[in-house]
């Protein structure tokens, strides 16, 4: 198992540490954003981790999967302030 955690999207909910403390903390000196403990638990801190991904209401946690990439530049044409010719 490889748990990603994306910082940029926590919402700070608490949720995760709570959940799998082994996995996720969620310190006070961060303001209670997410902290990545273990990125390869083993049973049961797995499933526990899994709890948190689908618990996570900002979908902050991916587990197995592929990172969010960067979003696509927007072409000019396509952009709201670009003119018709
Ligand atoms: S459950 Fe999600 S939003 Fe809440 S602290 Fe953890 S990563 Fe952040």
């Amino acid at each position: 198992m490889e748990v990603t955690v994306h910082s940029s999207m926590c919402v700070a909910s608490g949720n995760c540490g709570l959940v799998a403390p082994a996995v996720f903390a969620n310190p006070d000196e961060n303001d209670g954003f997410v902290e990545l403990l273990d990125p390869h638990p083993s049973e049961p801190e797995a499933a526990a981790a899994r709890e948190a991904e689908y618990l996570c209401p900002s979908k902050a946690i991916q587990i197995d999967r592929h990172p969010i990439p960067p979003p696509r530049p927007v072409p000019e044409s396509d952009s709201p302030t670009a003119r018709p010719d």
